[in-house]
């Protein structure tokens, strides 16, 4: 199996590294950073949306596993303390796939030709530094609302704990597949109206967005940024493509939030399935 790893960058997550790095390869796995099998991040969710991006032109040949030396350790749930019995899982078990759904974001220029295509884990947010975003949002071909206000985030279901928590979004289970509207300080009044409430968007539902006038946009995908300009529309909806997570031991959902969430102390994931 050909294996790299991924590093937050700091001295504990480097040594982590490379002790992983010496053991796999003493048990004759191979480290090839242009088409590894498995890609292991160690440091947080920050680490492993970088190293998500750095391989998603091939989520159906790689699988990914976090270590976590973060605080929070989200998609990152393997601990320091285990990385022995994580390195002897990987050299002598195969391991089980879990697929969780991802966001596609298709961003279509008023020319046609600066389209852009990403895939999200955690989400899309669509802000402006000029006024207030003004956005006509349509879901499945037909007219919802405009929307006018600080933004809004689309997410996925993992990301569902992240931005989109903070913006009073629902922790949607990643079985569901499923992304999520929510927005960022509308303006409601008696001229302005948005739907107020999070929409949680099924696979065949598409949401379109359409600039209302000249604006120039911040768009992030995870912890990537990009201003763009003349926009014709944005299109939101469950990608065809997932990504697919090494396990080697049941890591339930809610185990998950709770540890990361409520729960100080034992961060040993109990539990059957995800
Ligand atoms: P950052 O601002 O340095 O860190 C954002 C925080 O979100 C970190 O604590 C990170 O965990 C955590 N996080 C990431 N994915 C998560 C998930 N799926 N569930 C729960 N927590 C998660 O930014 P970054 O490290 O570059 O990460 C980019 C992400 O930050 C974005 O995708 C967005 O979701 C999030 N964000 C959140 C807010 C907010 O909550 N108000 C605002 C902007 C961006 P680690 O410490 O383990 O890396």
């Amino acid at each position: 199996m050909k294996f790299m790893i991924v590093s937050k960058g700091d001295m504990r997550s480097n040594e982590i590294q490379e002790t992983i790095k010496r053991y796999l390869t003493e048990f004759d796995l191979v480290y090839d950073i242009e088409e590894p099998d498995l890609v292991i991040s160690v440091g947080g969710d920050g680490t492993f949306l970088e190293a998500f991006h750095r391989y998603v032109h091939r989520l159906d040949r790689t699988a990914f596993i976090g270590v976590h030396t973060g605080h929070l350790g989200f998609y990152a749930d393997w601990l320091p303390s285990e990385v022995e019995k994580l390195i002897i899982e990987i050299a002598k078990t195969p391991y089980n796939v879990v697929e969780y759904p991802l966001l596609q974001v298709d961003i279509q220029s008023q020319s046609g030709e600066e389209n852009v295509c990403f895939l999200a884990l955690n989400e899309a947010t669509i802000k402006t530094a000029d006024g207030s975003v003004v956005l006509d949002v349509e879901i499945k071909g037909e007219h919802f609302e405009t929307f006018r206000g600080d933004g809004l985030c689309i997410s996925t279901p993992s990301g569902s704990t992240a931005y989109n928590k903070a913006l009073g979004g629902g922790i949607i289970h990643p079985s569901i597949e499923a992304i999520q509207l929510t927005e960022m300080a509308s303006i409601n009044n008696r001229v302005f109206r948005t739907i107020g409430s999070p929409l949680i968007l099924p696979k065949h539902h598409q949401c379109i967005l359409k600039p209302a006038a000249d604006q120039s946009f911040l768009m992030t995908v995870d912890h990537l940024s990009k201003q763009y300009s003349e926009i014709k529309s944005i299109r939101c909806r469950v990608a065809d493509e997932k990504v697919r997570f090494a396990r080697y031991r049941p890591v339930p959902f809610w185990n998950r939030v709770r540890d990361s969430f409520i729960a100080e102390g034992d961060k040993t994931f109990r539990g059957q399935h995800d």
